[in-house]
């Protein structure tokens, strides 16, 4: 497993067990648990875990984008903006994201690039 790899399982792992740490300390109690209220607890578990590995998948293939995009309007090398935050929807929910950001002094037009 390379060095990147095993980084981003620690973190992962760390958010997965926080995830469960949370369901020890907010699921129904034994003896009286219903069936409704388990499978409430199991969904908000499996969504804050899902919702750190589409985070984290993300981040990851956003720093893989090369460093200098052109302009899709006119083909000029864009300016790096540093990076703003940004907020995405995704299948496991709402996540932000701090993602590079680049300006056209042609077409003063910003752009996230895809990734
Ligand atoms: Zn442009």
């Amino acid at each position: 497993m390379s060095d990147r790899d095993a980084d981003l399982k620690a973190r992962l792992m760390a958010q997965a067990e926080a995830a469960i740490d949370q369901v020890l300390a907010c699921r129904p109690a034994a003896e009286s648990a219903e069936l409704a209220d388990i499978e409430q607890v199991a969904l908000v578990a499996g969504q804050q875990v899902a919702q750190a590995v589409t985070g984290a998948l993300v981040t990851e293939s956003a720093a893989a984008v090369p460093a200098w995009p052109v302009c899709p309007a006119c083909g000029q090398r864009m300016k790096a903006k540093g990076k703003r935050r940004r907020r995405v929807v995704t299948e496991s929910g709402e996540v932000e994201l701090r993602r590079a950001y680049y300006y056209c002094g042609s077409c003063h037009q910003g752009l996230f690039p895809p990734g």
